[in-house]
């Protein structure tokens, strides 16, 4: 189980940010920003190459809840999306996360 679904199952804690049925939003426990969020789901996924076709609208749904949590943080004027994909490009947490990054 990876630490975010640990994170999701309320095992460990994290800053929670946002909760809807199938993603979660938290701050990052090592931000790289002023603000730093990492949109998760909670079907686990171990990369993006791992997607299959029925996780389409997860990943949509991943980037409108990017789009509402810096909207609720008065952020949507300065924000910055990114998926690490394999180590080799800085994913550690094998369990597909959107990063939210912004210096307002
Ligand atoms: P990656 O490098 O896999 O793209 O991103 C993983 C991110 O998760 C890193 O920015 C790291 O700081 C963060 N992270 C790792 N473990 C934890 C944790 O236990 N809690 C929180 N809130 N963030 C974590």
């Amino acid at each position: 189980m990876s630490i975010f679904s640990k994170i999701i199952n309320r095992e460990i804690p994290a800053d929670i940010v946002y909760e809807q049925e199938n993603i979660i939003v938290i701050k990052d426990i090592f931000p790289k920003a002023k603000t730093h969020l990492l949109i998760i789901p909670k079907k686990e996924i171990a990369t993006i190459n791992d997607l299959q076709e029925d996780d389409r609208w997860l990943l949509a749904d991943m980037f409108f809840v990017a789009k509402k949590v810096a909207r609720d943080l008065w952020i949507e004027e300065w924000y910055k999306l990114s998926f690490n994909v394999w180590e080799k490009a800085g994913q550690e947490v094998m369990h597909i996360h959107l990063h939210l990054l912004s210096n307002i």
